[in-house]
C-alpha cells in the first residue's frame, strides 16, 4: 500500500498549497523539452498538458531525452533503450510533438559526465532550434534525488545564461549559427523525489489536453504496465474488507491503466483548484525582461494599453 499512502501524502501537499495565477500561451511557434529520461515530461509534474495546449496552438515542438533509459525496464538494458526510445517516440505523437532527441548518456551515470561538456550540448541545441519557449527541471528547487535530474537541471540553467553571449563556444558561429536568447522558461521539479519546488504560475488545460498527457504517460508501457501493483492494491484492500468498484472485472493489468489514468487527471485537477479552473499544471516561470526589474509594470501600464 505505499502507492495509496503516496497519494494521500501528496494530497494533503497540494491542498495546502498557495493559490497561484494563471498564465496566458506565450507569443512564440518553437518549444524545446530538455529533461533526463524518456517519460519525464508525462508525469503529473511535468508538462503533457501544456505542450499539448502549445502544438494544438500550432507550436513545433521537439523533446530531447538526455539518457539512454537502460535501466527504466524489466527487459534488460539494452533491450529496454531500445523499446524506451520507440515507446518516446509514440508519447510525443499523442502530445503532437515533432521529434525525440537522445543525447544517450548512461541513466544514473550523468554525474561521471563533465557538466562543461552537457552544457555545451545544450547551447548547441538552444542555438539550432532556436526555442520561444523552454521546459526543463528546476536547479533552484529542493535535492531531487535522481542524478540526472540533477546534472540536466544544472547544465541547462547554464545553458540558457549562455547560449545568447557572442564569447560562449564561438565554434557555434563561426559554424553558422548566432546566441540565441530564449524568451520563457517553465522549469518543474518531481514533488516525490524530495522537497519538490515552489511554482508561480499555472497554465490551465482542458479535459482532451488531460486525455492526451494520459496517453502519453501510458504510452511507457515498458515502465508503467505494472499489474502487480493493481494485484497487490487489490489483496491489500481484500484483507481491509475494502474494494474498489470500478476495479470489478477489470484484469489487474485493465486496473493498473485505469489506475494511472485516475492519477494523472487527479493530479491536473487538484492543480486547477490552486488557479480556479478545472484542470491545469504549476510552473515556475521566468519570463522575458525578469532580469530588469519594473519593466513588466511600466510595459503593462503604458504600451499595453495604447
Ligand atoms: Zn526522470
Amino acid at each position: 500500500m505505499r502507492l495509496a499512502a503516496a497519494l494521500l501524502l501528496t494530497a494533503a501537499v497540494v491542498r495546502a498549497a498557495a493559490p497561484l495565477p494563471l498564465g496566458a500561451v506565450p507569443p512564440g511557434k518553437v518549444f524545446l523539452v530538455v529533461l533526463s529520461h524518456h517519460d519525464d515530461h508525462t508525469w503529473e509534474y511535468g508538462f503533457g498538458g501544456f505542450i499539448a495546449r502549445l502544438t494544438e496552438a500550432g507550436w513545433a515542438g521537439y523533446y530531447v531525452r538526455t539518457t539512454n533509459d537502460e535501466k527504466d525496464s524489466r527487459v534488460g538494458w539494452g533491450r529496454g533503450d531500445q523499446i524506451n526510445l520507440r515507446e518516446a517516440r509514440e508519447a510525443i505523437g499523442h502530445l503532437g510533438m515533432k521529434d525525440v532527441i537522445s543525447l544517450n548518456w548512461r541513466n544514473d551515470h550523468m554525474d561521471s559526465v563533465p557538466l562543461a561538456e552537457v552544457r555545451a550540448q545544450m547551447v548547441l541545441l538552444l542555438r539550432k532550434y532556436r526555442p520561444d519557449v523552454v521546459m526543463t527541471w528546476n536547479p533552484w528547487g529542493h535535492y531531487d534525488r535522481n542524478p540526472d535530474h540533477r546534472k540536466v537541471a544544472r547544465a541547462m540553467a547554464e545553458a540558457l545564461y549562455q547560449a545568447p553571449l557572442e564569447n560562449a563556444y564561438p565554434e557555434h558561429l563561426a559554424a553558422g549559427m548566432r546566441p540565441h536568447q530564449v524568451r520563457q522558461v517553465y522549469y518543474t521539479q518531481r514533488s516525490d523525489y524530495g522537497k519538490g519546488h515552489t511554482p508561480n504560475i499555472a497554465i490551465a488545460i482542458e479535459p482532451r489536453h488531460v486525455e492526451q498527457k494520459g496517453k502519453a504517460f501510458w504510452a511507457h508501457r515498458n515502465v508503467y504496465d505494472t499489474p502487480a501493483l493493481a494485484r497487490q492494491i487489490r489483496e491489500e484492500l481484500a484483507r481491509r474488507g475494502m474494494a474498489i468498484p470500478e476495479f470489478d472485472g477489470l484484469t489487474d493489468e485493465q486496473a493498473i491503466e485505469k489506475l494511472r489514468k485516475w492519477q494523472m487527471e487527479w493530479a491536473s485537477r487538484e492543480t486547477g483548484k490552486r488557479a480556479g479552473v478545472a484542470y491545469a499544471e504549476a510552473f515556475y516561470l521566468v519570463d522575458e525582461w525578469d532580469m530588469l526589474p519594473g519593466l513588466h509594470e511600466y510595459l503593462k501600464e503604458h504600451v499595453a494599453a495604447r
